[in-house]
């Protein structure tokens, strides 16, 4: 029975894909982009997440917890995990539960009668093709009982393309359209972004690509020159961009992971971000907001 695990699922109206959507978003990703929303995806087997006014150290009988401080180096060789499988409490807990397929499209079967104006499943993450077959089992799931999907993908994955016939929209997150400088920076080239991107737009029926601009790194005026050059030579027919603006929503959850967080730019103004678009616009690419 194949499993998947599920950091947190909500409901979004007009983001994340057409209409309004149950999104799950999946535990794991291979990249560390250092201003990430969702730090808790990373780690492949889940994040402890501590609230220190609530921690105890009575949860923990390997001695981790200490004045309200967990020792994560202790935690590294811990397998059971008894303050979060024996002594569940509000000041620790996992970042993630796993759910067979099974249980989810039950969910999503309940749930159906809210996928109004064009809504449906979202899958995000994390990454959520780190956990390619489960996801693909699902996906076909999906579309056997007839649900919108879409997925919000870093891209990586170099077999994406096969799922691209369970997919209804495909979300791509490009971080840089330089290889060296995205390895630089998230940890993770992009020749097969790039070539996933390539024939997503060729292939595919619904393609957006959003680039989140980041101060520093990706959202210069010359960066977004490269930026507009490079989607110009993509066919154009089912393909959108949709800029993103920085921020730092997933500040606190860096802490609660016990994860430095190392950005300190300003937003990005939004003028910039009109300004942006327009200059996608006047290239002949469809520009969206969600
Ligand atoms: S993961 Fe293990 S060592 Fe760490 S706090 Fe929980 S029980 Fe203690």
């Amino acid at each position: 029975m194949k499993k998947l695990k599920v950091i947190q699922k909500g409901w979004h109206l007009g983001q994340d894909g057409p209409g309004h959507r149950l999104v799950y978003h999946l535990q794991g990703c291979n990249l560390v982009c250092p201003w990430c929303a969702n730090p808790e995806a990373v780690a492949v087997n889940g994040a402890l997440m501590i609230r220190r006014d609530r921690l105890l150290s009575e949860v923990c009988p390997h001695g981790a917890i200490h004045d309200q401080a967990l020792d994560r180096s202790v935690c590294s060789s811990c397998e059971a995990r008894e303050c979060v499988t024996r002594y569940p409490n509000e000041g620790i807990r996992l970042s993630c539960t796993e759910h067979a397929v099974s249980e989810l499209m039950d969910e999503v079967r309940a749930a159906r009668h809210l996928f109004h104006s064009g809504g449906g499943v979202t899958l995000s993450g994390g990454e959520p093709t780190l956990q390619f077959a489960a996801l693909g089992a699902l996906l076909e799931a999906l579309k056997a009982e007839g649900v919108d999907t879409a997925i919000e993908t870093n891209g990586t994955h170099p077999d994406l393309p096969r799922l691209f016939p369970l997919i209804d929209t495909l979300m791509l997150d490009l971080k840089h359209y330089d290889d060296a400088k995205a390895r630089a920076t998230v940890g993770h080239g992009n020749t097969t972004v790039l070539a996933n991107l390539a024939r997503a737009a060729a292939e595919h029926g619904r393609v957006w690509l959003r680039i989140t601009l980041i101060p520093g790194f990706n959202s210069s005026p010359a960066d977004l020159a490269q930026f507009v050059s490079l989607v110009s030579t993509l066919p154009q027919q089912h393909l959108s961009v949709e800029l993103l603006a920085y921020h730092e929503y997933g500040r606190v959850k860096w802490e609660q992971c016990g994860m430095n967080y190392n950005m300190n730019v300003a937003a990005m103004p939004t003028p910039n971000v009109v300004e942006y678009e327009r200059q996608f616009r006047a290239a002949g690419i469809n520009v969206i907001n969600t």
